[in-house]
């Protein structure tokens, strides 16, 4: 499968990892938003979020055990931001599901964060 991220999962295309296991794989974001920006995705390819189901949801909550292991293990004490873009409108590249950690700065939140695309 023509998949960016399934490449950088096995190996083909190399990344910046910070934390796998069985599940998942997290790595640096290649052009970070935030001083700390990070992906985390699930090993099995899923498009993006629209296509959860009750067979594969499981995936998701392991996303988010990894975040909470990385975010310890990182010292990231101040807080994170988890975003998962999903279709045309939010923006989503790269068609494999994958949630963005951010952190390392103080992040407004409110209408002026969704920021109309130009
Ligand atoms: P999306 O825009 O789909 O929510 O997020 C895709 C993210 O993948 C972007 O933040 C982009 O910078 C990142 N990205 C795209 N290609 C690569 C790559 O080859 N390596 C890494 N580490 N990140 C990538
Ligand atoms: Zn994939």
């Amino acid at each position: 499968m023509d998949c960016l991220f399934c490449k950088i999962i096995n190996g083909e295309i190399p990344s910046a990892k910070v934390y796998e296991d069985e599940y998942v794989y997290a790595f640096k974001d290649i052009a970070p938003i935030a001083p700390i920006h990070y992906l985390i995705i699930p090993k099995t390819h899923i498009s993006g979020a629209n296509e959860i189901t009750e067979e594969n949801s499981a995936l998701v909550a392991k996303v988010f055990e990894a975040a909470a292991k990385i975010a310890k293990a990182e010292n990231i004490e101040n807080g994170f931001r988890i975003i998962t873009n999903c279709g045309d409108d939010a923006g989503q590249t790269v068609k494999h599901l994958h949630f963005h950690l951010l952190a390392g700065v103080k992040m407004g939140w409110g209408p002026e964060s969704v920021n109309a695309a130009e």
